[in-house]
């Protein structure tokens, strides 16, 4: 399959089977359009780059980073977007654990707790989340 076609059929599974994910990333893409920030293109999908220093989330077809991240954190936001036309509907419950983990994280870490931590990718949606960006957009 060509790599135009690939897109084309993310976007289709994204706007359908994904559509919860990536309708929040579509409000979430206008807002950042209305404050100026520049849409830029990863393999496809929309992101942004906003603050600094915390991580990256993924919103179906869009994903938002902080500046300077590197391609890594893309690939791997990139993979949950991969996980979204996967789990479609039921991927929002993936989103709020990955979210409430990566706070709690956060906590710990600020808290002198963060040799307490398993991996990041230690919890099986994170590491899975890895797995594909590297694999689909290296
Ligand atoms: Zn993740």
């Amino acid at each position: 399959m060509n790599s135009k076609l690939k897109i084309a059929l993310f976007w289709l599974l994204s706007c359908t089977w994904g559509i919860i994910m990536t309708l929040i990333g579509a409000i979430a893409a206008l807002a950042l359009i209305i404050t100026k920030h520049k849409p830029k293109i990863f393999h496809g999908l929309v992101y942004f780059e906003v603050g600094y220093n915390w991580g990256g989330v993924n919103l179906g077809a869009f994903f938002i980073v902080s500046n300077g991240q590197p391609l890594q954190t893309k690939q791997h936001e990139a993979g949950h977007g991969l996980q979204n036309i996967m789990l479609g509907i039921f991927m929002p419950i993936i989103g709020i654990m990955s979210a409430t983990r990566y706070w709690y994280r956060e906590w710990k870490i600020n808290h002198g707790k963060g040799s307490e931590l398993r991996p990041y990718d230690a919890a099986w949606y994170e590491g899975w989340a890895t797995k594909l960006g590297k694999k689909y957009f290296a």
